[in-house]
C-alpha cells in the first residue's frame, strides 16, 4: 500500500533500491532524532553512497542523468519512510537546489559546483525567503552592490533550511534597486558561494516539526561573492528561479504522498488489531470511510504528480500540473495524518506511536515552499482565465 506507483523495470529497481537504503532507519532512529533536534547524519551518508544524490543531475559530472520522474519516485519512497518529511528535507535541496546551475550555469561553474553536491561532501542551502517579503519575492531586500571582482551582499534572510549544516548557499539578492527596473521581476541575481559564518550569522528557529533538520534566519553583514559566483547573468535571477519551480513542486507533492501513505499505512495496521467494544475498531465505517478517503486522495495525487512529471521530462509545459499535484498531494498529506491521529485514538497523542510526529511534519506541506492560497491564486488565474489576484 506505501510503494509509489513504478511504470516501469527501471523505476521499480529504483523504487525497491531507495527502499533498502530507508528500510535501515528505523522509527527509533528517527524519533531519537526528532527528540534530540539532531540531524540525521547516518542517513545523509548513506543516501550519498547509494549514488541517489545524483539522480536527476548529468552524467557528465558523476549523476544519473535521469529525470524529475524518477528523482520523484526516490523522494515519494524516502517520505514514505520512518523520516517522512525530516528524511526527504535531509537530501532534497541536493537533489532539486542546483537546477539552476544546470541549466544556467557555465561549463566551468556546472565543473566545479555539481560534482561535490552529487557526491555528497558539500551541502548546500537555499536563501530565497526574507523575513519582509514572504511570497511577494521581487520585494526581497538583500542587497549586492559589485564591487571590482566581487558582490558585497548584505541582508537578512529567514527559514534558511539546513544552514546549520551547509557549506554553501544559494542566494536571491537584488543587484539594482526595484525603482530602477521596469519590472520588479528585474533586477534580481542568483549566487552559489561559501556560507562563510564570518559574516552571516545563522540563528536556528525553533519550529513545530522537522525537528531533525533545522531551518534558521540569517543575519549577512558584508559577505564578499567572487563573480565567478554569479549564476547566469545579474538581473536574471527571479526568472532561473521560476525555471526551477515546477520540478521542486512536483517533488514536494511526491514527498507529500509518501508522508501520506505511511499515516495511512499505520492507521489501518492499528484500526485492525485495536479492539474496542469487543470487535476492531476498524469494523466501524466512521474509522473506514476518512482512511479509505485518504487512500483515493492520495492515489489521485500522485496520478497528477506523475503527469507533471512526465510533462516536465518531455520538455512541455506544466506548470498546472505541477502546482495541481502540489495542492493536491499537500492537502492529501495532511488529512491522511490527521486521520492516522485520530484513527489511534489518545495513543496517536502519544509519541510511541510516531502518528504524531508524521502529523507535525506534514503540516509544513501545505505552507511552503508555496502555501496553497498562491497555488490557488496562480491556477485561478492560468487555467481559468481569472484577473490576478496577488
Ligand atoms: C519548515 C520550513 C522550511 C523552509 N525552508 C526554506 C528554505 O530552505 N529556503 C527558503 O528560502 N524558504 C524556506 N521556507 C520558507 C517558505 O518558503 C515560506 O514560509 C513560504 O514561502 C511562505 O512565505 P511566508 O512564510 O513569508 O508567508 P506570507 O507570505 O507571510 O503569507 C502568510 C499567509 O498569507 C497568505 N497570503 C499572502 N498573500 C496572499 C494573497 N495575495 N492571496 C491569498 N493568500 C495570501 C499565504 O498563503 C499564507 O497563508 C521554509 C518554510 C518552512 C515553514
Amino acid at each position: 500500500m506505501i510503494e509509489p506507483l513504478a511504470e516501469t523495470p527501471e523505476l521499480v529497481q529504483i523504487r525497491d533500491a531507495v527502499r533498502a537504503v530507508c528500510d535501515n532507519f528505523d522509527d527509533a532512529y528517527w524519533s531519537e532524532k526528532d527528540r534530540t533536534a539532531s540531524f540525521p547524519h547516518e542517513f545523509a551518508r548513506a543516501i550519498a553512497e547509494g549514488g541517489w544524490l545524483g539522480i536527476a543531475m548529468p552524467a557528465e559530472y558523476g549523476g544519473a542523468g535521469l529525470g524529475i520522474t524518477e528523482a520523484a519516485v526516490m523522494m515519494q519512497v524516502i517520505g514514505s519512510s520512518a523520516g517522512t518529511f525530516a528524511a526527504c528535507s535531509t537530501v532534497h535541496i541536493n537533489i532539486f537546489g542546483p537546477h539552476p546551475i544546470v541549466v544556467h550555469g557555465s561549463a566551468a561553474q556546472r565543473q566545479r559546483m555539481l560534482p561535490p553536491l552529487i557526491g555528497g561532501t558539500e551541502r548546500a542551502c537555499f536563501g530565497v525567503t526574507e523575513p519582509d517579503a514572504g511570497l511577494d519575492t521581487t520585494k526581497l531586500k538583500t542587497s549586492a552592490v559589485r564591487d571590482g571582482d566581487r558582490y558585497r551582499v548584505n541582508g537578512r534572510k529567514i527559514w534558511t533550511s539546513t544552514a546549520q549544516q551547509a557549506d554553501k548557499i544559494m542566494l536571491l539578492v537584488r543587484t539594482t534597486p526595484v525603482e530602477q527596473c521596469k519590472r520588479p521581476t528585474d533586477g534580481l541575481s542568483l549566487f552559489y558561494t561559501d556560507l562563510d559564518r564570518r559574516y552571516v550569522e545563522v540563528r536556528e528557529i525553533h519550529k513545530m516539526g522537522r525537528a531533525a533538520v533545522d531551518s534558521n534566519a540569517l543575519f549577512i553583514d558584508d559577505l564578499p561573492v567572487p563573480v565567478e559566483d554569479r549564476i547566469g547573468e545579474e538581473g536574471m535571477g527571479f526568472r532561473y528561479i521560476l525555471d526551477s519551480l515546477n520540478p521542486e513542486r512536483i517533488l514536494n507533492a511526491a514527498e507529500a504522498i509518501g508522508i501520506g501513505r505511511r499515516a495511512l499505512g499505520k492507521a489501518a495496521a492499528y484500526a485492525n488489531e485495536r479492539i474496542v467494544f469487543d470487535r476492531p475498531i476498524g469494523k466501524n465505517q466512521a474509522i473506514q470511510h476518512p482512511l479509505a478517503e485518504s487512500w483515493a486522495e492520495l492515489y489521485a495525487a500522485e496520478l497528477m504528480t506523475l503527469r507533471a512529471a512526465r510533462l516536465y521530462d518531455a520538455g512541455q509545459p506544466c506548470g498546472l500540473e505541477a502546482n495541481a499535484a502540489k495542492y493536491l498531494a499537500g492537502d492529501a498529506a495532511f488529512n491522511a495524518c490527521d486521520r492516522a491521529v485520530r484513527t489511534h485514538g489518545g495513543m496517536g497523542y502519544a509519541a510511541e506511536y510516531h502518528v504524531e510526529r508524521y502529523f507535525r511534519e506534514a503540516v509544513v506541506t501545505r505552507l511552503a515552499p508555496v502555501s496553497r492560497e498562491l497555488i490557488l491564486c496562480y491556477l485561478a488565474e492560468r487555467a481559468l482565465g481569472l484577473p490576478k489576484s496577488y
